[in-house]
């Protein structure tokens, strides 16, 4: 195939043909085609309940229009967005396209995050002089990313000419990790160094890491130094980030923390109100509340529980009632819910915090960090998923039941007599749950 994103439009093209109006809207027309690698086309589904209906549904008629467009049998793999590199991400989704509707007129505000709020609306109106550094703090789907957009959006709108950097802080490691690879950091440093605004989203990402922290380091001071305004969103506060530098973390501290809390009823009620709005759903008050008394920490899943109720409108004419907002509800959880806590995201993040490599941890390599984190791995995973030991040794390069124990008493003596290493292990624990 010569070029996947021509070959995809003229995809689209067929099954336009091949299905109602509204089943392509609905269903196909949001799928995004990653990579064709041999005669394999990965295509992206913005959720598992997509992928699973569009699957079953339709991957014939995909595959259809991919030998019509080029006369050439593919097989097709779906995929959900966590099943990808976070590099593939980037590249479908450039950060600068995806955020510009998060403005503050469209945020609301309610008593759990009118003070994040209004700190926000400080800073992007004088940058660099209200608070500095900012740091936004909140679990997740809370309107972090939201509030620190529509600060980038309001400055960017009153001051056409300021620099404003928009990073997320595990894009902030991997720039630098690249540069460090190329030898060659000094695009990098001037990069960041000369902002206005730098905006970093989830900087939480940043710590563990020693070479990103000290150049973040860095950065930081020289930003400061020259009164330019620094924002930072994390899903916990600075003193909570056990792996953060000292000084990092008490530079954090120096402005302005502002907490976002989960939402109350009348703020949940809104957000559903002013989010059926948009697609011009009406929803009763009665299914309103009913909505809001389900869901009730966060946003994200507010949203998303609405954009079911209208894709059920669109699709079976199915107007928002009790029922549908109780078959949304369901779906929206067993969405959320399975992700599963695989194996490979815990050791992932267990190497991230131990500065390893995932694949160091699945090999039998010995030194001393690389068996501790291969250690604090096994026991996390069965500490939290429902993985036999067995099972575990398989994950581990076929290790024998008699290693896994070790391995698990091993890490549990370590955790009483060191608090510091119970303490990073229960951190690992926690930022997989919440990101789950
Ligand atoms: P976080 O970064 O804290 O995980 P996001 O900013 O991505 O959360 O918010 C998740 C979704 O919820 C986004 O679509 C955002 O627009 C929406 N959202 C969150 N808080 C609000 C709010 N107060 N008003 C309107 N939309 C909100
Ligand atoms: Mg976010």
């Amino acid at each position: 195939m010569n070029n996947l994103s021509s070959t995809w439009a003229e995809v689209l093209d067929y099954c336009k043909t091949k299905v109602a109006k509204t089943t392509y809207e609905v269903w196909i027309k949001c799928i995004e085609p990653v990579s064709a690698e041999g005669d394999l086309v990965t295509l992206l589904c913005p959720n598992n309940y997509n992928l699973s209906f569009v699957e079953n549904n339709f991957s014939h008629i995909i595959r259809d229009g991919f030998r019509e467009a080029t006369g050439e049998h593919y097989n097709l793999r779906f995929v959900e967005e966590y099943q990808l590199p976070p590099a593939v991400i980037r590249k479908l989704h450039p950060a600068a396209s995806i955020n510009e509707e998060y403005t503050f007129d469209n945020f609301i505000v309610g008593t759990s995050n009118k003070f994040a709020h209004a700190a926000s609306q400080a800073v992007a109106a004088k940058p660099g002089i209200a608070y500095n550094p900012l740091f936004i703090y909140g679990a997740s789907g809370l309107g972090k990313t939201h509030l620190l957009c529509a600060i980038k959006n309001e400055i960017a709108r009153n001051n056409p000419g300021m620099n404003i950097i928009y990073i997320k802080g595990d894009d902030f490691t991997s720039e630098l990790i690249e540069a460090i690879r190329n030898s060659d950091t000094t695009e990098f440093k001037r990069k960041y160094r000369t902002a206005d605004v730098l905006l970093v989203d989830d900087i939480n990402y940043i710590s563990g890491k020693t070479a990103t922290q000290e150049e973040f380091f860095h950065t930081f001071n020289t930003l400061f130094q020259d009164k330019k305004q620094l924002v930072f969103t994390s899903d916990r506060p600075p003193k909570e980030i056990l792996t953060l530098e000292e000084r990092l973390r008490t530079r954090f501290e120096w402005g302005l923390l502002a907490d976002i809390q989960s939402p109350d009823i009348e703020t949940r009620i809104a957000i559903i109100k002013r989010k059926a709005e948009s697609y011009n759903l009406e929803i009763s008050d009665d299914v309103c509340n009913f909505i809001a008394s389900r869901i009730k920490t966060n946003v994200r899943l507010l949203e998303s529980t609405v954009k079911k109720m209208n894709a059920y409108y669109l699709l079976n004419q199915e107007k928002p009632s009790m029922a549908s907002a109780q078959n949304a509800i369901r779906d929206i959880f067993s969405d959320s819910q399975p992700t599963p806590i695989t194996v490979d995201r815990i050791i992932s993040e267990v190497a991230r915090t131990f500065e390893v490599s995932s694949d160091d941890i699945k090999s039998t390599k010995r030194s001393a960090q690389v068996s501790a984190a291969r250690q604090t791995a096994m026991y996390i995973i069965r500490e939290i998923t429902p993985m036999s030991l067995a099972l575990i040794g398989k994950e581990f390069g076929g290790r024998d039941h008699s290693t896994i124990v070790y391995a698990l008493a091993q890490t549990e003596k370590n955790m009483k007599k060191n608090a510091s290493y119970k303490a990073i292990v229960d951190d690992i624990i926690k930022n997989i749950r919440d990101k789950n």
